[in-house]
């Protein structure tokens, strides 16, 4: 991990109940990065389920990001 804006904004949220989501990686060479949040454009029986995608430089400060820890 390059910088430390997701510990420190995620020690900020604490009081609003909230955290970043980081999503849950069960395959183990993948790194555990920020999650950016999509959505299903059509929705329905037989359309493909949306994807995630994950930020690789911090949203934040712009720092290339190798791993998040929580
Ligand atoms: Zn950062």
């Amino acid at each position: 991990m390059a910088c430390d804006c997701i510990a420190l904004l995620d020690a900020k949220l604490v009081e609003h109940n909230t955290r970043i989501k980081l999503p849950l990686i069960i395959t183990p060479d993948l790194p555990v990065l920020p999650m950016i949040e999509t959505e299903q454009v059509e929705s329905g029986m037989g359309k493909k389920r949306a994807i995630g995608l994950f930020a690789t430089y911090c949203p934040f400060c712009g720092d290339k990001l190798s791993e998040v820890q929580r």
